[in-house]
């Protein structure tokens, strides 16, 4: 991959001091294992939008769709000051080629939903979003983006990183300014790991490939990027998982042995039934296309999606 792997992140979670209290947020994954195959580009709503450390708190307070930044003694509305600042730094960030956001959750300025939102006299509800992140997520809907919290779900966390890695590779197609030809590669080696999160889009991808030739390149690689990540946000269960899996097996039909291909539908089986990580099917399946220099297999991108030391396929 020549793309640098850049991802925007609350900065606090870096660990850098810029919280209402002078705290940090130091989240360990994300700097010591994350953080050595990405690139980080911080940002802290809060202080950027020039707000001191360490200030007054704040919340959210009104229409949960629209709601107002305000402080919580002094009821400073700094609604105007946030949505000023967050227009000017989206349009800003724009030039960073970021293939996502990382956004600390509950804030009021960059959670990214379940945020607190207080009206009346009730309790709050928790249907807001931070109002940077919602700048954001609106400026770049394409672009994946999580919370810290939810990241700790190792589902989530796969699914999130696997699609910042994918966006990259796209990203790597686009800079090669390639035709069509491009194109029909990159689909090719995406295709089983697309399937592992939808059939239908699967089908999608392939009859606007297969029918590319008719309208313009450029319209073709916009509605691809946008089928593809919207794809890829789909969740790969272990169900659909063990689908691919056994369309991969069926490439050695002819040259394991019975016992070899009764032990490879064996392992899928119990991944597919959770008691085994899917890195065991997958290493087997590597195995045998190394073995037995299986030409499409070796290309696909479901076999390395993302790199193997963060150990992201390894839980059950
Ligand atoms: S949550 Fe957002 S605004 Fe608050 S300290 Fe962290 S980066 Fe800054």
């Amino acid at each position: 991959m020549r793309t640098r792997v850049r991802i925007g992140i609350s900065k606090c979670l870096l660990g850098e001091p810029v919280r209402y209290d002078g705290g940090h947020k130091l989240d360990h994954f994300l700097t010591e294992t994350l953080g050595k195959y990405v690139e980080y580009i911080p940002v802290c709503p809060e202080v950027e939008c020039g707000l001191p450390t360490p200030r007054e708190p704040m919340h959210l307070e009104g229409d949960p769709d629209a709601p107002r930044l305000v402080t919580i003694k002094t009821r400073v509305d700094l609604t105007d000051q946030m949505s000023r600042w967050a227009a000017g730094r989206v349009a800003e960030l724009e030039k960073e080629g970021l293939m996502g956001f990382i956004f600390k959750s509950d804030s009021p300025s960059s959670g990214m939903e379940r945020v607190k939102v207080y009206g009346g006299k009730g309790m709050p509800v928790r249907k807001g979003i931070g109002m940077f992140a919602r700048a954001f997520m609106e400026h770049f809907p394409l672009l994946p983006a999580e919370e810290e919290g939810r990241l700790h779900d190792p589902a989530i966390r796969e699914n999130f990183i696997e699609r910042i890695f994918a966006l990259a590779r796209w990203r790597d197609l686009l800079a090669e300014n390639s035709a069509l030809g491009g194109l029909v590669a990159f689909h090719t080696r995406h295709k089983l790991l697309v399937l592992s999160h939808s059939t239908r889009s699967y089908r999608e991808m392939g009859r606007l490939v297969a029918d590319a030739k008719r309208t313009p390149l450029r319209t073709i690689l916009d509605q691809y990027q946008r089928l593809l990540m919207d794809a890829l946000k789909l969740r790969a269960t272990p169900k659909k998982n063990a689908n691919v899996l056994m369309h991969m097996a069926g490439y050695f039909r002819r040259e394991l042995s019975s016992a070899e291909k009764a032990e490879l539908v064996q392992i899928i089986e119990l991944y597919r039934k959770e008691l085994v990580p899917l890195i065991v099917p997958i290493t087997l399946i590597k195995h045998y296309v190394l073995v037995y220099d299986q030409k499409y297999l070796k290309d696909q991108q479901y076999l390395n999606p993302h790199p193997i030391e963060l150990q992201l396929r390894n839980h059950v």
